[in-house]
């Protein structure tokens, strides 16, 4: 099936959507991106997206090319042209195409690039990978110190999840200086003693829309959350492990470097944490 995407302000075949050699985004990955998930035809905590995709334009001095209200009738329309019950909007902007390749910012009046366009994925929510849990591997984190910034550059995130994939492995999560960062494309947590642990935010890791979600959720449930740096021996040790992102929303962890974590099955509260995460943001998803 051919979609349609949207690529500065127009609605287009995919096969017809087309971006400048000169773009930033190709040359320097000077861009910065959004997922954000539907289920039952709607949009799944838009406002934390778009306040995020600010955030992360507004640091990098980036022009905002469209207003929120705007934007969100582009989602809406792209998931009506392409009628999407369950998948996924990616969105990038890029500071535009400067007329030559130079490291320094374009002047102000070239125009960032703004390209929507959808995922199909039907049974998102009922994933069966969420019945028996993933498998990780640790990889060192080699990637830049902002990764509080939703930028495009993606690649050593891609090499992690082809080590784990050598490994026979699903994911990957990343460590510095003995501690687990976050994994190559979303949050990592661990449950001890039913408290619930997972990296505090800095600029080491992005702050995830799902993570400020479910840990809301969380803590609404009575459950102990401690927002802490936490080490893979720790997490092999741990009762239960689990990772958030919009495309995944909980994904129970049962395996570290070949480790089995507490049963080396889904735990109860990453379970439980699944189920009010989809519950409660079906009710608000707009
Ligand atoms: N960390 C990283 C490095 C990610 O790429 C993502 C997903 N984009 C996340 C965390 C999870 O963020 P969110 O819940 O907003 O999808």
């Amino acid at each position: 099936m051919t979609r349609t995407v949207y690529v500065n302000g127009k609605y287009l075949p995919e096969n017809e959507a087309t971006v400048s050699i000169f773009d930033r985004g190709f040359l320097f990955a000077d861009g910065v991106y959004e997922v954000t998930s539907v289920l039952d035809g709607k949009l799944i905590d838009f406002d934390g997206h778009a306040k995020r995709l600010a955030r992360s334009l507004g640091e990098l001095g980036m022009r905002n090319p469209i207003e929120t209200e705007d934007l969100l009738e582009v989602h809406r329309e792209l998931v009506r042209a392409n009628n999407i019950i369950e998948g996924l909007i990616y969105l990038q902007i890029t500071r535009g195409a400067a007329a030559d390749r130079d490291f320094t910012y374009p002047s102000d009046d070239t125009p960032p690039t703004l390209v929507l366009f959808t995922q199909n994925k039907p049974g998102l929510a009922d994933s069966p990978m969420a019945k028996v849990g993933i498998k990780v591997i640790s990889i060192e984190d080699q990637r830049w110190a902002r990764r509080d910034i939703k930028t495009v550059q993606l690649l050593y995130p891609s090499m992690g999840k082809m080590m784990a994939k050598a490994a026979g492995c699903d994911d990957a999560w990343m460590v510095e200086d003995g501690a687990v960062t976050e994994g190559t494309s979303n949050n990592a947590y661990i449950v001890k003693g039913g408290k619930i642990i997972t990296r505090h935010l800095s600029n080491d890791i992005l702050h995830g829309i799902t993570r400020a979600a479910v840990l809301r959720f969380a803590r609404e449930a009575q459950m102990e959350v401690e927002e802490r740096a936490f080490t893979v021996a720790e997490a092999q040790d741990a009762d239960e492990a689990f990772f958030t992102s919009a495309s995944a929303f909980v994904m129970p962890v049962v395996e570290l470097d070949g480790a089995a974590i507490g049963t080396g099955a889904p735990g109860p509260v990453a379970t439980r944490l699944r189920e009010i995460y989809l519950d409660e943001s079906r009710k608000v998803a707009i």
